[in-house]
């Protein structure tokens, strides 16, 4: 099911002006069947991608986009979108008992509503958000999948992730647990920027330079959508490729549609957001209202970042939701930064989120191993690592469900 408004017909849902977008799908040169199913229908743009065969990934994916229409906000509101994404999750779950698919069917959904200089993205499996800013494509969503925990593992290289035999497990859906919480994104934007969407059947087939290339230079959101599908069929096709482009028009066009624009948004944060302006992944925001606030959601989370050269354990969010921070110190590693790759080096000035403590535990065994592998050719191996006393914290995630996906 695929629900796409033309730009022309489009009429927007809050009252504010329509931005370009273009919006489309294909079902490839290999699959017998399109299970991808979009909505563009401004402010609210989504994308899911099913998995499930036989039909009921396309079962799965149209459910979902059904319900997020139902359920989604008006405005780009973070914690209502995260919301509607869990009722997807639950209209999904409930589908399956009613026998509309097949037990165990599921689907990716990347959520996203774009108003003014707002943008928030909701965020489960592997179809991907990216935003090109003053010529630069960035990948704003981090993948649910096998393969993405491996590159940040250090394990693989994106390169070979493209081609992984494992490549289609997805470690987070729709469909499988009835307490699945999405990742939510949410970011300061900027008029001339531009949000695309895409499943993997785009950017398992083409390179994200190559993806950069057309996104930056065909100007028309249609045109580009049209381009990017041709770039995946010219790669052989092999999934269902679907896009959505959208170009952030100038916030003050966006104060022209008499509605409220932004009710939580004084003039101070206003201007504090014009000042992160250019930093792609703001902060990882929460579904406060499901899983019991932000400050409980973050005590489960955790991310490794670089510190002084070493890896360190924080419980909680990376960088800061307006003034409030929601971290703690958890522990300091004897890993050297430097002897880790340049990749896994790279994310680790940024940070790494995960969902809990043993999650990162997981990580920095992955490190070490990486370590002790490269340091064994010559002939050191690395010593113990400092762990203070506090407890780790329950993993209370619904990562630990499996899907073989598309
Ligand atoms: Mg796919």
């Amino acid at each position: 099911m695929t629900e796409i408004i033309s730009p022309k017909m489009a009429a927007s849902r809050n009252g504010m002006p329509i931005p370009s977008f273009g919006a489309g799908t294909n079902i490839g040169l290999v699959r017998e069947q399109n299970e991808d199913s979009l909505i563009a229908m401004p402010p609210l743009f989504a994308l899911c991608d099913g998995m499930g065969g036989h039909e009921a990934g396309e079962v799965a994916s149209g459910i979902a986009v059904k319900s997020l229409l139902d359920e989604a906000p008006i405005h780009a509101d973070g914690k209502a979108l995260g919301r509607a994404v869990i009722a997807a999750n639950r209209a999904v779950l409930a589908g399956a008992e009613q026998e509309k698919g097949r037990p165990g069917m599921g689907t990716t959904c990347t959520a996203a509503i774009v108003e003014g200089d707002h943008l928030v993205v909701a965020q489960v499996g592997d179809s991907r958000a990216y935003l090109l800013h003053e010529g630069s494509l960035q990948q704003i969503t981090r993948d649910h999948s096998l393969v993405a925990d491996l590159v940040d593992a250090g394990r693989i290289t994106e390169d070979e992730a493209r081609v992984h035999p494992q490549r289609s497990i997805i470690t987070r859906a729709l469909g499988n647990d009835p307490d699945m919480v999405p990742d939510i994104y949410e970011l300061a934007v900027e008029p001339g920027d531009r949000l695309m969407l895409c499943s993997d059947g785009l950017y398992g087939m083409v390179v994200d330079p190559v993806i950069e290339k057309v996104t930056k230079e065909t100007p028309d959101p249609s045109e580009c959508v049209d381009e990017l599908i041709k770039a995946a069929l010219d790669a052989g096709g092999a999934d269902n490729v679907s896009v959505i482009v959208v170009d952030i028009s100038s916030s003050d066009e966006g104060k022209g549609g008499g509605q409220t624009a932004d009710a939580t948004s004084g003039a101070n944060t206003k201007r504090r957001r014009k000042r992160i302006i250019g930093f792609v992944i703001a902060f990882i925001l929460v579904v406060g209202g499901v899983v019991g606030g932000t400050y409980a959601y973050a005590q489960h989370s955790a991310y490794l970042i670089d510190q002084n050269g070493y890896v360190t354990v924080y419980r909680g969010l990376r960088g800061h939701i307006g003034e409030l921070s929601f971290s703690w110190y958890e522990k300091t590693t004897d890993i050297k930064v430097s002897d880790l790759s340049a990749s896994v080096a790279s994310r680790l000035a940024s940070g790494i989120q995960v969902d809990s403590v043993a999650s990162a535990d997981e990580l920095l065994t992955s490190y070490r191993q990486q370590v002790f592998d490269s340091q064994s050719s010559t002939a050191g191996a690395p010593s113990n690592t400092t762990v203070n006393a506090n407890n780790p914290i329950a993993n209370s995630s619904g990562d630990a469900a499996s899907t073989e996906g598309a």
